[in-house]
């Protein structure tokens, strides 16, 4: 019994396989159909995934990541169908080396132990190869259900969010979640970010459930038009802010409506 990840049945056949006993509360999500499943990112790799994964479904399961950060690639190396945006592809083959994740498994970063046999000294993320590289527009048809990839760049410039219309599902990754919100990443971008929200808040009148990758969810397509409405007033100017050290260096915090964005 895997005791690590906590699972639950959102939808029919949407299921959440959440890690709440690191602080990063990482949310990977699997959808299911008759003859396959799609794993929405794969975790931060401290338990094997693949074993929970294997007890919801026996169907064939392809892996797509919403970015390549590791904490949503952690299980990747465990599959070997992987799709990602275009921009990210070969960031997977790299893999995360223990020096650059220490920081992540530092005893506080833990509510809870980690699971018996996981060390935190060899914490690592080992390369993964995907086999698909996508691209705005494209869709993942799993039987019956079928995702459309929309390309949300900010957080960083591959990043994704899967969009089932017929169901007004929306995936968001690391584009929406309940706060702090991170642009201030080396790759990520405040331009690219406000252009992929305004995308998104065209789509609330059509979404049902807002699906994150971090922390609380579901959430409800309301947020999408607080962080709209957060960044504009960011870029608007006049919006005090103060200085957080962070593993990235010195961030910009701003708090606007009682949303703090992260900014470089
Ligand atoms: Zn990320």
């Amino acid at each position: 019994m895997n005791d690590w990840f906590v699972v639950d049945e959102f939808e029919e056949g949407t299921w959440c396989i959440q890690e709440p006993y690191h602080m990063e509360g990482v949310c990977s999500y699997l959808v299911l159909s008759n003859e396959e499943a799609l794993l929405i990112d794969t975790g931060l790799g401290i338990s094997n995934i693949k074993e929970v994964v294997e007890k919801i479904t026996q169907n064939p399961v392809e892996v797509v990541n919403t970015h390549s950060h590791f904490d949503h690639v952690g299980g990747n190396h465990r599959f070997k169908k992987i799709a990602i945006h275009k921009n990210e592809a070969r960031h997977l083959e790299r893999g995360h080396n223990p020096e650059m994740l220490q920081y992540w498994v530092e005893p506080e970063m833990f509510i809870k132990p980690p699971p018996v046999g996981f060390s935190p000294e060899t914490y690592s993320i080992k390369p993964s190869r995907p086999n698909r590289q996508l691209k705005d527009g494209d869709t993942l048809t799993i039987g019956n259900r079928t995702l459309q990839v929309l390309h949300t760049p900010g957080h960083s410039p591959g990043s994704i969010c899967l969009w089932e219309e017929s169901a007004g599902l929306l995936f968001s990754g690391d584009t929406i979640y309940d706060d702090p919100i991170y642009a201030h990443l080396p790759h990520s971008d405040f331009d690219d970010y406000v252009r992929s929200l305004s995308l998104l808040c065209s789509l609330v009148p059509q979404i049902s459930k807002v699906f994150p990758s971090h922390g609380q969810t579901p959430l409800e397509p309301m947020i999408i038009l607080k962080i709209a409405q957060a960044f504009q007033q960011v870029a608007q100017g006049g919006v005090e802010y103060w200085f957080k050290e962070s593993p990235w260096g010195r961030v910009r915090v701003y708090q606007v409506d009682g949303f703090s964005l992260y900014l470089k």
